[in-house]
């Protein structure tokens, strides 16, 4: 079982209503059993909707409370992000996955890099709330620009 990032799967629910199609993560669904979530909208927001970013130094301050994420009309969207963390967390434990493939760069899905707020397209260090959540109760989260034949290898002698 692994939690996957619907919008990798083709599912039209990234914020302008498109999707973020990835043959290589699809092609995982010959061997393994691919569970699709979006945190975005578990966690209540339309698609399409606008964009948001963390306004924290890292993912965690929004879990705990302590930072912002705010829309690009100034929209505070916090509660609909840590929601939809607590949704996706829900699902991975309902089906015990213990590994996750998700969006590169999303506040919500990212891991490792992530928009740093200013809504220019720059980058980070950090994860989305999401990717946070997940690695704070012990899934390995990935992004779709990990799947390499490394990964793929890691992936499948994982135990799940
Ligand atoms: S929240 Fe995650 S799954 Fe949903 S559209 Fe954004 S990157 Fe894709």
């Amino acid at each position: 079982m692994i939690l996957v990032s619907a919008c990798l799967l083709g599912v039209c629910c990234k914020y302008s209503g498109g999707d973020n199609k990835n043959n290589r993560v699809i092609e995982l669904m010959k061997k393994h059993s691919l569970i699709p979530i979006c945190p975005e909208q578990l966690g209540g927001l339309s698609t399409p909707r606008k964009p948001a970013e963390i306004q924290a130094e890292d993912a965690k301050e929004v879990l705990e409370g302590k930072g912002k994420v705010l829309n690009t009309c100034g929209e505070d969207v916090t509660q609909n992000f840590i929601k939809g963390a607590y949704e996706a967390l829900k699902i991975a434990e309902l089906y015990n996955a213990k590994i996750a493939i998700l969006k590169s760069k999303s506040p919500s899905c990212g891991c490792g890099l992530i928009y740093d707020g200013s809504f220019s397209g720059k980058l980070k260090k950090g994860n989305g709330v999401t990717a946070e959540l997940l690695i704070q109760n012990g899934i390995k989260v990935y992004t779709e620009e990990d799947i390499d034949d490394t990964i793929l290898e890691n992936i499948v002698k994982i135990d799940y």
